[in-house]
């Protein structure tokens, strides 16, 4: 598919961000050229129109930007799963491990029925920690998760096409 080359073309790698040794993958140049973006989302709706998807799911913050256009092509509902203490209603919480300490997932109660389809999407997924959190939350709550979707994954991930027995969707590998 041309399309793959032109979204991994259009991710701008930053040097040290956001410390020393890690290469940034920067996914707002591709966000900024608006043929690519929409190549981006269309490939996603397509894999995802037909397989009776009831919600998308963006994790926050990059996320929002690729699941809620995706949640919008198919006719499914947006769910926004966001870091601890921004969501307003009663939530449900997933900690998760980071590199140097912990982070935490949050998602409100009652935005997801028993038995709904999900699709989880984020920009990037390297460990594959975020993105298990997430998992867990609608697992936790009776919905079942179809795939997860990110547009850039590490090679060995991307390969592997599975996150603890959950289907993982991976456009491009990193620059
Ligand atoms: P994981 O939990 O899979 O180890 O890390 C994935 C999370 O880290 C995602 O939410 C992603 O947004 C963020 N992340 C880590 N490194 C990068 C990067 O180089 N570029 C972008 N855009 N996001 C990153």
């Amino acid at each position: 598919d041309p399309r793959l080359n032109a979204i991994s073309d259009s991710i701008r790698v930053i040097p040290d961000f956001p410390k020393p040794g890690i290469m940034f993958q920067d996914i707002t140049t591709l966000v900024a050229n608006h043929l690519v973006y929409k190549h981006t989302i269309d490939i996603f709706a397509d894999r995802y129109r037909e397989m009776g998807i009831s919600v998308v799911a963006g994790v926050e913050a990059r996320g929002f930007i690729f699941a809620a256009p995706i949640a919008l092509a198919i006719g499914a509902k947006f769910i926004p799963l966001r870091k601890p203490g921004k969501l307003p209603g009663k939530v449900i919480s997933e900690a998760y491990e980071l590199e140097y300490g912990e982070d935490c997932l949050e998602m409100h109660v009652g935005s997801v029925g028993q038995g709904e389809s999900v699709v989880i999407v984020d920009d990037l997924v390297a460990t594959g920690g975020t993105l298990s959190a997430a998992i867990k939350l609608f697992e936790r709550v009776g919905a079942e998760v179809i795939e997860c979707a990110c547009v850039i994954g590490l090679p060995e991930i991307k390969e592997r096409r599975m996150l603890n027995g959950t289907p993982l969707y991976v456009l491009v590998e990193p620059r």
